[in-house]
């Protein structure tokens, strides 16, 4: 068993389902990889223990088990018909390679989630919102560039 999941079990808390995950495909060697949604720290390939696209998809039910990890979170408020949320999702994914085990990038559908999404003032989407420990640390509304949403993550990391 890799350190990985022995942490992830670790940190999950009582009333957490243990089925809410998203799967995550190793960019190092193809494997595909369950990534629970509160995993709390840097997901690790059980095969060939690269560090994973730290990635998971969450709602109203689970979101409070997704944003509690002390790295920083980026959530993306998102609906499958918003053309400029299709635009930021693959930027999204890099960047969840990138940050792997820095930040999480939690995904949340609003149409699905509407606590969720009136929780963060998901107005208009997407709405990117950063949070450390739950709290909102930045908020970017519109599609952004890789460019952009790096210079805008970088100073939250070096303040940790
Ligand atoms: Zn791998």
């Amino acid at each position: 068993m890799s350190l990985a999941i022995v942490a992830i079990g670790a940190k999950s808390t009582s009333g957490y389902r243990g089925s809410m995950s998203s799967i995550a495909v190793c960019p190092s060697c193809g494997t595909k990889n369950r990534v629970p949604v509160a995993s709390s720290g840097r997901p690790q390939c059980a095969s060939c223990h690269q560090p994973l696209p730290w990635l998971v998809e969450a709602g109203d039910a689970d979101l409070d088990a997704a944003l509690n990890t002390d790295h920083l979170v980026l959530i993306d408020l998102w609906a499958p018909w918003c053309g400029p949320c299709t635009m930021v999702a693959p930027v999204l994914q890099r960047l969840s390679v990138r940050y792997s085990g820095k930040v999480k990038v939690v995904k949340v559908n609003v149409d699905h989630n509407p606590r969720s999404s009136a929780r963060f003032d998901a107005q208009s989407i997407p709405t990117l919102v950063m949070t450390r420990h739950g709290a909102v640390v930045d908020r970017i509304v519109g599609a952004q560039g890789e460019a952009a949403l790096v210079a805008r993550i970088e100073p939250l990391l070096v303040t940790r």
